[in-house]
């Protein structure tokens, strides 16, 4: 376990300087994943652990991979009806205004992503029903080549025509286009063809730390030119050698702040909250994660609580608040209101 690993039994009485920056800013983890099963909300009041450590907008994945569509849409309902049976708590988020109502109103924002566009298949009309069940982000590909594209372990392949028509609709009915998990040449052509910005939801800088997960410099400039931010994830073997610390973590957020500015650089940090599961599905699925590639049992992940100490820590090395402020949450927020808002909605 890394040095800087928080209990987060020790949490409860302590306040930070990052504590009191939290519980004033919009702070928005843009992906997190909790166990896909419908019929299974075991796991969902967990989700408070984000919401006691300053969180107030969250993207919940609701599938990834080759996942079929009617799964897609029957895991969108259960967590729908969930979160709307408990209004003193979560709402469910349909444009930026709604995120400034759950920040205001002291209840955690919600809204869904989806990775890989495996599910849309060959109908890409199928974005306008995510859309409308509140999926506000989705990347083109997991990992391995799609319909759509290419994923960022398999062969390098570019946008189908298929998948320059889901980039198309997504914009048009205001759904943000994700990177994360894509190959290169793909993100490359998505970056082209884009209109609005472009994100990588959760994916860490490989000069940092070299991984095929990771992205290089000139895709992140690339990114920030098109006005995208770049989500830094707390997964312990993309930020190191296993190592989820504070430091690492610190280390790929100052990365991309120096090479692209504070505008373009926010959190995603993808903690899993069923560990077993995240385990026993990285065991038995060896073609979309290589134990060749860091990956196996034990992966070490950024926990909820530590936001406030990483948060003290960014304080600390002289980043103004503004610009901690805009990477917890603000960069984020001008997206949506730029893909979000700008979309039809249906
Ligand atoms: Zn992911």
């Amino acid at each position: 376990m890394p040095s800087e690993q928080v209990d987060p039994a020790d949490l409860s009485s302590a306040l930070t300087g990052g504590h009191a920056v939290l519980n004033a800013r919009l702070v928005w983890d843009n992906h997190v994943c909790l166990p896909l099963r419908p019929h299974d909300p075991s796991f969902l009041p967990q989700l408070a652990r984000h919401r006691r450590a300053g969180t107030t907008m969250v993207s919940i994945n609701a599938g990834f991979g080759n996942v079929e569509f009617s799964d897609v849409v029957r895991m969108l309902s259960a967590f729908r009806g969930w979160f709307s049976a408990r209004p003193d708590d979560y709402v469910l988020v349909r444009s930026a205004d709604d995120i400034e109502t759950a920040r205001r109103t002291g209840r955690l924002g919600i809204a869904f992503d989806v990775e890989g566009g495996d599910c849309v298949g060959s109908d890409p009309q199928r974005v306008h029903l995510l859309q409308s069940l509140g999926v506000r982000w989705l990347s083109i590909a997991y990992n391995r080549n799609n319909a759509l594209g290419g994923g960022c372990q398999d062969d390098d392949i570019g946008l189908t025509p298929l998948g320059g028509e889901v980039v198309s609709i997504m914009e048009r009915v205001g759904m943000v286009v994700c990177c994360s998990h894509t190959g290169l040449r793909t993100t490359l052509d998505v970056l082209e063809r884009a209109t609005r910005p472009v994100i990588f939801s959760h994916s860490n800088p490989a000069s940092c730390w070299p991984h095929r997960r990771n992205i290089d410099d000139d895709v992140i400039r690339r990114c920030a030119a098109s006005g995208g931010v770049v989500g830094i994830n707390g997964i312990g073997i993309f930020l190191g050698r296993n190592d989820a610390s504070i430091d690492a973590v610190s280390r790929h957020i100052e990365y991309v702040l120096e090479l692209v500015g504070p505008q373009h650089v926010a959190l995603g940090l993808d903690y899993i909250y069923d560990r077993a599961e995240l385990d026993a599905y990285v065991l038995a699925h060896p073609d979309l994660y290589p134990p060749a590639e860091g990956y196996g049992t034990g992966i070490a992940m950024m926990e909820p609580e530590q936001l406030p100490y990483l948060t003290d820590r960014l304080l600390a090395r002289g980043h103004s608040e503004a610009t901690v402020a805009a990477l917890l949450g603000g960069n984020w927020l001008r997206v949506a209101k730029q893909c979000w808002d700008a979309g039809h909605g249906e």
